[in-house]
């Protein structure tokens, strides 16, 4: 079994890895028979939004779909050393469970960075996590060490993050997160002026863009490029995508350095 010290399999520099970049259902969606859903392009296949932080201290998870223990499997990921949590909503969150076998590898519960809202929540659903009763065995409850979060820069695994407010519909705020020059940011459809400038100078932003037509909770394709186009990131990638987009088809309709994510894509880190 692998040392906690041993941090990072290979990584020659910190990377990114979009695990999943679908919207709530999934792509293909359970009974559909559009022409994404039944596409063969394995970039139209995609899993609920999530992304990693190779860094050099260790890999850093951004929310626990409930698509995330194949995700882990499917990108070769054998350790994850701290999460921060965008959001409470269930295909953010609800795969948290299957992070279980990884404090015995940390020596210690798994960090979990998140908003007061988040951790209600999680205490909530994962109620036996925090259950008096002695444990029959070790590993029966996963071993949560939650770390309280607000608007202000903290610091994981040596990385300084800085988390990015932003509106997700009428009753949701979330959090984008920045660490050096990138930045993501799922499951909006707001960017208030004074996240916007923490956004500033970054070179990859990744957006919310759900689908053309608009939504009361997401950014549509236009409404990502509006936000992109006041950042001027060098290069964006949309992402929370749903079956409306087949990817080839959209790729080719976008500006010059917007792309569309998908799973497995694995983009540098910039400083
Ligand atoms: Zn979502
Ligand atoms: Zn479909
Ligand atoms: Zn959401």
């Amino acid at each position: 079994m692998q040392e906690s010290t041993v941090q990072t399999d290979g990584l020659t520099s910190p990377e990114v890895v979009f695990l999943g970049t679908g919207t709530s259902v999934g792509v293909p969606s359970l009974g559909c028979d559009c022409e994404v859903c039944t596409s063969t392009d394995p970039r139209n296949q995609r899993t609920r939004c999530s992304i990693l932080f190779r860094l050099p201290n260790g890999n850093l998870l951004v929310d626990t779909p409930p698509d995330m223990r194949t995700q882990l499997l499917r990108e070769k990921i054998p350790l994850i050393h701290a999460v921060l949590f965008t959001h409470e909503h269930v295909d953010h969150l609800y795969g948290l469970d299957d992070l279980r076998l990884f404090p015995f590898r940390l020596g210690h519960g798994m960090p979990l960075y998140c908003e007061p809202q988040v951790e209600a929540r999680i205490r909530r659903v994962y109620d036996y996590a925090f259950s008096d009763r002695k444990p029959t065995h070790p590993g029966s409850t996963p071993q949560l060490d939650i770390v309280s979060i607000g608007h202000e820069p903290f610091e994981v695994l040596g990385t300084r993050v800085v988390p990015i407010p932003l509106k997700h519909g009428p009753y949701f705020d979330v959090l984008g997160f920045r660490v050096g020059n990138f930045a993501y940011c799922t499951d909006t459809n707001d960017v208030p002026e004074a996240s916007l400038e923490r956004l500033m100078g970054v070179e990859t932003l990744v957006i919310d863009a759900l689908r053309y037509a608009p939504h009361p909770t997401h950014f549509c394709v236009d409404e990502a490029l509006e936000v992109i186009a006041k950042v001027k990131p060098k290069q964006a990638y949309l992402t929370h995508i749903c079956h409306d987009l087949d990817h080839a088809k959209a790729q080719a309709k976008l500006p010059e350095g917007v792309y569309l994510a998908y799973d497995g894509l694995r983009v540098p880190l910039p400083g």
